[in-house]
């Protein structure tokens, strides 16, 4: 009986430690144990098409997990981990999250593509290039299903972005435009930088029924991103007005709550196939 109690008296011993060091961490602090540890997750957000409801595929959205099992949303500390240099390994975890968990999904589904969301630092150090290459490598999963998302300040510094998005899409990813509308340098660098999508930020789409001045620059976000041959996709829809006005002026593609939250890996699965399944019983038999 002493045994047990030992064992237990030492894992009590431990843990208490271990909460007594982490609460003296600072945010960045715990920021990198939390790297060291792995305590990241991923959350799947389906992307649907607007005109026939059907799942093309998802947002990969990271997740701490703290070892209390409490979730931390990435706003809380993906600015900590751009200023910090952490993001690229925060990058590199999640690209390693996502092959372990839809491999088999995506060998199977080729149709389908997951978004994964890089930062400025990915994109200008050219570095996510042969990580990508790396962590594909041998998966069976196209570079065409994994598309990368970066905001206007991705972009920013427009020459070693270009090399690095150019090399990215010769090799089969597409490349998308995050925010977009948000950031201040929108239309310049748009023209002499070639990419696949636009993302209209969800502070656009919500203005739509609301707020017409705004909802009208939604609209010429439309036209330019159609100028741009760009394929759309819409952020944060959470009403039907919203799709319908979206769908009405060609735009492809949403990504919102009114279809979706952010999911498991095996619930999106499941609402992939359900969406599909759907769209089948819906064309009428000849
Ligand atoms: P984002 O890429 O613009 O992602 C969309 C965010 O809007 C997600 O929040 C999503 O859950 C939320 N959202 C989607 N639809 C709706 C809706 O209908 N209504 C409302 N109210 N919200 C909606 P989340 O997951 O908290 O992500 C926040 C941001 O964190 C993302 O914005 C992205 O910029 C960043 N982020 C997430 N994952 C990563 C990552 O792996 N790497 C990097 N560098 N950034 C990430
Ligand atoms: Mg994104
Ligand atoms: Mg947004
Ligand atoms: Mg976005």
């Amino acid at each position: 009986i002493l045994l047990p109690l030992g064992i237990l008296m030492a894992i009590f011993t431990v843990s208490v430690v271990i909460w007594f060091s982490r609460r003296r961490l600072s945010p960045l602090g715990e920021l990198k144990i939390a790297v060291e540890h792995k305590e990241f997750v991923l959350h799947y957000q389906p992307i649907v098409s607007l005109k026939t409801g059907a799942c093309i595929g998802a947002e990969a959205l990271v997740r701490w997990q703290r070892p209390d099992g409490s979730m931390t949303r990435p706003d809380l500390f993906i600015p900590l981990a751009e200023e910090s240099g952490l993001i690229m390994q925060i990058t590199d975890q999640v690209l390693d999250i996502l092959v372990r968990e839809l491999k088999p999904f995506l060998n199977a589904n080729r149709d389908a593509h997951i978004a994964v969301n890089l930062s400025a630092q990915d994109i200008k150090s050219g570095r996510i290039l042969p990580v990508l290459q790396q962590t594909l490598y041998g998966t069976g999963i196209d570079n065409h299903q994994i598309w990368l998302e970066a905001t206007e300040r991705g972009f920013m510094d427009v020459q070693a972005a270009r090399s690095t998005i150019d090399i990215a899409r010769t090799r089969g990813h597409a490349v998308a435009i995050d925010d977009f509308g948000t950031g201040y340098s929108s239309l310049s660098y748009l023209q002499g930088l070639p990419m696949d999508a636009l993302k209209i930020d969800k502070s656009f789409v919500d203005t739509i029924g609301t707020d017409a001045a705004t909802a009208s620059v939604t609209t010429h976000i439309i036209n330019i991103a159609k100028t741009l041959n760009l394929k759309i996709v819409a952020e944060g829809v959470e009403t039907q007005a919203q799709a319908d006005y979206l769908s009405a002026r060609d735009v492809e593609y949403g990504q919102g709550w009114l279809f979706a939250k952010a999911m498991p890996a095996n619930d999106f699965v499941a609402f992939y196939h359900k969406s599909r399944r759907q769209l089948d019983s819906d064309v009428p038999a000849s």
